[in-house]
């Protein structure tokens, strides 16, 4: 017998089933549902039957059906799965809780993926108590034989814990991508809130640790890694927001900004969407949580560079709701990032052997992240972060923003690049080629 959930119940907690599946009104209810039952009493019930029947039926009231909940979650883990398998991403969406806009939003970027890449196999199921203390970090695992029943043959507590409209559970999920060799599989505990047509995916089960303007989320081990990022955060907020000319009260500066941290790729990965694949440290985009890759001994120094570089895209979408080019997108984020790591010295360095080898494409190959540009994936953040410096130094931070904030508003490219810098963009091009010195005449100091 599971662990009862009420705190009117809270003697079901230990002891046999069997006892208490005739004391318990509780579980009487979860017998009953389980082979469906009616609960009303029968005309020829013993006496003592039909009391128990009654008080089930006012424990129901008071503690509303928290066993019988469990098959419900499992019934909304079949429900997700049949939904991912057929890459329906609105019946997907109908699965998830939309009470937190930035999960939600997280989720629906997910879910938008399954319109391009259907896994050949998907499966969530809930860890049975045995598998539960394990581990509860998320992993890469084997792909393990998991039932999904909703009687737990361990015999251990039942590891779905049910409140009050809420329930937690540590799941299991095995993935195969379309010419995927192998499985993933990943684990975390997963929340899950009671919606007017039933249970919700409410995301994962994170600690929470508060700083000015700053919410992190992190598991189990990586207190210490969220301690830096809560730390090193709100200064290169200030720094990013300065540079972008957000003023103290504006909303952007006002707002809670939410980390996600993560301790392996494979958890960052999968957050994003179940077909990311590549390596990655940060990630951001429009409406989500900053997302970090970090080690349980990251300290607040060696995030900062990380932390402006994903918080500079936050700015940038802050701007507008226009998509701009990618070699932008990343050129902005360096260059709020450059303060804290790699020296304006140093990337024009290497934009000048670029330049002497051949191999500073034409932005128009970096537009956007496609098969396309991921053969420049070497190269955008560095030219982008070169051409943003030389519009900054050329035109001043004023300039260089309402340029961006134009094309976040829809201008195109040639259009922002005319109506504020005033020149075409093929022509702001070749004067940023000529201006890059040749390698072996290049000053040691930037220029
Ligand atoms: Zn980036």
């Amino acid at each position: 017998m599971g662990r009862a959930t009420c705190a009117v119940c809270a003697a079901c907690s230990s002891g046999p089933g069997y006892l208490f599946a005739m004391t318990c009104a509780q579980h009487l209810i979860v017998e009953n549902t389980r082979q469906g039952s009616v609960l009303s009493p029968r005309p020829n019930l013993p006496a003592h039957r039909a009391v128990l029947a009654s008080l089930a039926a006012l424990l129901l009231v008071v503690c509303g059906p928290a066993r019988a909940s469990r098959p419900e979650i499992e019934q909304l883990l079949r429900d997700i799965q049949v939904a991912v398998l057929a890459g329906d991403h609105e019946a997907y969406l109908r699965l998830v809780d939309n009470t937190d806009p930035v999960f939600f939003q997280e989720q629906r970027m997910w879910a938008e993926d399954l319109k391009k890449i259907v896994p050949t196999d998907f499966r969530l199921v809930i860890r049975e108590a045995s598998g539960a203390a394990e581990n509860d970090s998320p992993e890469e695992a084997g792909d393990k034989e998991s039932g999904g029943s909703s009687e737990s043959a361990t015999g251990g507590h039942d590891p779905v814990k049910i409140g009050d409209g809420t329930a937690e559970a540590p799941i299991e999920m095995v993935w195969t991508l379309p010419k995927a060799e192998k499985p993933r599989t990943l684990r975390w505990t997963a929340k899950f809130r009671r919606g007017d047509q039933g249970w919700l995916y409410a995301g994962e089960k994170w600690n929470k640790l508060e700083s000015e303007g700053v919410l992190v989320l992190f598991d189990d081990g990586l207190e210490g890694a969220a301690k830096a990022v809560a730390e090193a955060l709100p200064p290169v907020r200030k720094h990013v927001e300065q540079g972008f000319e957000f003023g103290p009260d504006s909303p952007l500066a006002t707002r809670v900004q939410q980390v996600k941290i993560y301790g392996s790729m494979q958890h960052l990965q999968a957050s994003i969407y179940l077909s990311y694949t590549d390596g990655i440290a940060g990630w951001n985009e429009p409406g989500e949580a900053i997302k970090l890759l970090v080690g349980r001994r990251t300290t607040a120094d060696s995030l900062k560079p990380l932390l402006a570089h994903e918080y500079g895209h936050v700015a940038t979408f802050e701007l507008g709701t226009a998509r701009m080019p990618w070699w932008i997108l990343e050129g902005v984020a360096e260059l709020s990032a450059e303060a804290y790591g790699k020296s304006r010295e140093q990337n024009d360095k290497t934009v000048r052997h670029w330049k002497a080898t051949g191999k500073l494409p034409p932005f128009e190959e970096m537009a956007e992240f496609d098969d396309r540009a991921k053969k420049w994936y070497g190269q955008v953040y560095g030219q982008g972060h070169h051409m943003l410096g030389y519009i900054s130094d050329r035109f001043g931070s004023a300039k260089r923003v309402a340029w961006l904030r134009a094309q976040a508003q829809g201008a195109s490219l040639d259009d922002a690049t005319m109506n504020v810098l005033g020149l075409s963009f093929a022509d702001l091009d070749k004067q940023w080629r000529d201006s890059i010195p040749d390698e072996e005449k290049a000053p040691q100091q930037g220029t």
